[in-house]
């Protein structure tokens, strides 16, 4: 298997590669030059078989190359490994909500969001690919909560890596910075820096931009732009479909969305023959998506704060793979739509090709009041707690189901216990902790406190790194 990059001039790169190289030389993103397709009656073998033994049979082929350092067999270790961490022996295991929807649970990993299936697999196979070059890396990341947990999870005490994420001081909730700062391993570094996340974000680029010290630390990232981390999340839509109906016939998901990087995964089990008759983005008020769907223009407005922080992103990286496919693999067309949308803050896709999208594709919006409303339904329906995220994907799914004789299944992005102010407003009452994270307000933080200064943060880099 080999990756093009969607804006058509970077070099053409094997999985090694494009797992260490994250966005392509061009500004692109890489996706794999064809869509492997699955076996016959693939997905009525998985009906009944284990996750991970599923996941190695559909990566496999994204993973495959000649001059790659994976073999098979270090592969299969490598995703027996990452799934050995979910605490559920279903892995992603699915719950009835009646009248034919389901929950996807995405969250019985580490860190109790979804990011962990795809930040398990990947902390893995960097560590693999690092000591067979003999080489090693610095990840650095700004977070507002999840990723940073779940990408600290992954990389800990793995030593082909030093892991520097910055978060800023105050602003994440007590939750989410302990489960960042209370992990105690040589190669894990917290900052917390005193300034906004975009203030974090802004000293990751300015760090980046200093090719002098990129070189000098080998700074690498794992944000969601990675094509591994796409590759990891199109299992569990197999697993799925397998499950339901064993492939014989469609099932229809709702995802809440922010990157676009999980929704992308489902369109890619499409391409590879999952049976798919509806995929819906779920949007909170920062809906740039959903405007898209209905008027085919994007456009970009300022980001508002809601119940669903990690979906409030007003540019969604992995959209550009989709207009990729879309734009019939062009890369010029992808720079040339891309560049108006920077420069103007706005761009619309050929109207023509609107209509095809709008068959498969489906989109809503919730705002946090309407978000509050779907928890308190499912509550009293199901007896089930779900977190803001994973309820905007279920109010996006009534609103959008088209046919209610196909299993519509809405994937549960967080653990309810990670975002208890809004399980408190919604239900009264906080959310318990789930074993794995129940002594977390007893266990020892560790983290440096810094200004918001490049400088200051490079110095800091330069003594923790080992
Ligand atoms: C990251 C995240 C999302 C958004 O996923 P994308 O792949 O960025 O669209 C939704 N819910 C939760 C809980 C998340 O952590």
């Amino acid at each position: 298997m080999r990756y093009v990059s969607t804006r058509g001039t970077a070099a053409e790169l094997e999985f090694d590669d494009v797992l260490l190289a994250g966005l392509a030389r061009d500004g692109g993103l890489y996706v794999p030059e064809a869509w492997p397709h699955l076996p016959t009656s693939a997905l009525a073998r998985y009906a009944t078989m284990p996750y991970d033994e599923i996941a190695t049979e559909i990566m496999w082929p994204f993973v495959d190359s000649a001059a790659g350092t994976l073999d098979h067999d270090a592969f299969v270790t490598i995703v027996r490994d990452s799934y050995a961490t979910f605490d559920h022996p279903d892995v992603t295991p699915l719950v009835d909500l009646g009248d034919g929807t389901w929950l996807l649970e995405l969250f019985h990993g580490p860190t109790l969001a979804f990011k962990d299936v795809a930040l398990q697999l990947v902390g893995r196979l960097f560590d693999h690919v690092l000591h067979a070059r003999g080489e090693r890396v610095t990840i650095v990341g700004a977070t507002s909560g999840d990723t940073g947990s779940a990408a600290i999870e992954a990389c800990r005490d793995r030593d082909a890596i030093d892991i520097i994420i910055l978060h800023p001081a105050g602003r994440t909730s007590e939750v989410q910075r302990r489960q960042m700062t209370t992990v105690d391993a040589p190669n894990v570094h917290n900052v917390a820096i005193e300034g906004t996340f975009d203030d974090c974000q802004d000293i990751v680029k300015a760090l980046f931009a200093d090719t002098t010290f990129r070189d000098r630390h080998h700074l690498s990232a794992v944000n969601s732009i990675n094509w591994a981390r796409v590759m990891a999340q199109i299992v569990y839509y197999a697993v799925a479909s397998a499950r339901l109906t064993a492939g014989a016939s469609p099932v229809a998901f709702s995802v809440p969305t922010g990157n676009f990087g999980n929704v992308f995964a489902g369109y890619g089990a499409t391409r590879m023959g999952v049976p798919v008759s509806q995929l819906v983005i779920g949007s909170n008020r920062n809906d740039i998506l959903t405007r898209w769907l209905a008027s085919g223009v994007l456009e970009q407005l300022e980001v508002h704060p809601t119940l669903s922080p990690s979906m409030d992103i007003q540019i969604s990286s992995n959209h550009e793979r989709l207009l990729f496919e879309l734009l019939g693999r062009d890369g010029s067309a992808v720079v040339d739509l891309m560049s108006r949308f920077r420069a103007e803050g706005q761009a619309e896709l050929d109207p023509a090709l609107m209509g095809p999208v709008r068959e498969t594709w489906s989109a809503a919006r919730l705002d946090d009041d309407e978000t509050i409303a779907v928890m308190r339904q499912v509550h009293e329906a199901t007896g089930l707690v779900v977190d803001p995220h994973t309820a905007v994907g279920i109010g996006a799914a009534r609103l959008a189901r088209r046919d209610p004789g196909v299993p519509m299944v809405c994937l549960a992005t967080a653990h309810p216990a990670k975002f208890p102010d809004a399980v408190e407003r919604a239900m009264g009452e906080r959310p318990a902790l789930p074993a794995r994270l129940a002594d977390l307000f007893d266990r020892t933080e560790r983290y440096a406190e810094l200004p918001n200064d490049v400088a200051a943060v490079q110095r800091f880099v330069d003594d923790a790194v080992r």
